[in-house]
């Protein structure tokens, strides 16, 4: 049984716990000049680039080290480089980095805060050079828009209003599920943006932008029936994503 006096210090700890997280929250606010959109973010473009560069070895690993063959690397590095060297990428601070993993089953593509880029062999292998810069085109998207660094301002946030309405009243479970559910919204939000950035870093460095659509359809093919859920998890449906690259298009190229 607690008394009245401790419950009321709870909620008063709770709500001033819960107010720090909004101050904080509001002071991180700064606008990315790339996509315009105004972002939580709690690091600077270094801090990204050196946890970027710092994990890079880990994911690789992960994923069955790097593919052998130095020409399809090569390939790679090419492609990349044309996207970041004729696009918005050669304005910002990132360094990028396009890897190629060994993994010749799992069809994926990711990037990590401030560069680092990777697409499996299992994906590579399905695509022309078009389709490939659709994928890393996307994936750079993901770098300009700053997401995993979103992410992390994110989470930090909810770590802070979940333990502040813990210490408040018992609404721990409740604050906790809506911190799921934005974070999962966002990630949505993460992958629409990195077409969108995609498709332009696509135009800006002459290659036809239809070919993310193409490389929605090989996605889409490669989930399958029985292999949906790894993909489903993160991504939007691939129908609603070939609906905006469409509109990304018009809105890029006029047509
Ligand atoms: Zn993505």
């Amino acid at each position: 049984m607690r008394s009245r006096g401790s419950w009321k210090i709870r909620i008063f700890i709770g709500l001033a716990i819960v107010a720090f997280a909004f101050i904080q929250r509001c002071n991180n606010k700064e606008e990315n000049p790339y996509t315009g959109r105004v972002q939580n973010i709690n690091m600077s473009a270094d801090q990204e680039i050196a946890i970027g560069l710092q994990s890079a070895p880990e994911m690789a690993q992960q994923h069955g080290g790097l593919y052998p063959d130095e020409r399809m690397q090569a390939l790679i590095d090419a492609v990349g480089k044309k996207l970041v060297n004729n696009s918005i990428a050669r304005e910002t601070p990132y360094q990028y980095d396009f890897h190629l993993l060994a993994d010749d089953r799992t069809i994926n593509a990711f990037a990590l805060p401030g560069g680092q880029c990777f697409i499996t062999y299992a994906l590579f292998k399905q695509l022309n050079e078009s389709q490939l810069a659709g994928v890393l085109g996307h994936e750079i998207g993901h770098v300009i828009g700053r997401h995993s660094a979103e992410r992390i301002a994110d989470s930090s946030f909810w770590q802070t209003l979940t333990m502040g309405a813990t210490v408040g009243a018992d609404m721990g479970g409740v604050v906790q599920g809506i911190g799921q559910n934005t974070l999962l919204t966002n990630g949505r939000g993460d992958e629409l943006e990195s077409d969108e950035l995609g498709v332009l870093l696509m135009i800006q460095s002459g290659y036809d932008p239809y070919q993310m659509i193409e490389v929605m359809k090989i996605l889409k093919a490669a989930a399958g029936p029985n292999r949906a859920p790894e993909f489903q998890s993160t991504h939007p449906d691939p129908e609603n994503r070939i609906q905006k690259i469409k509109e990304a298009i018009i809105k890029y190229q006029g047509r």
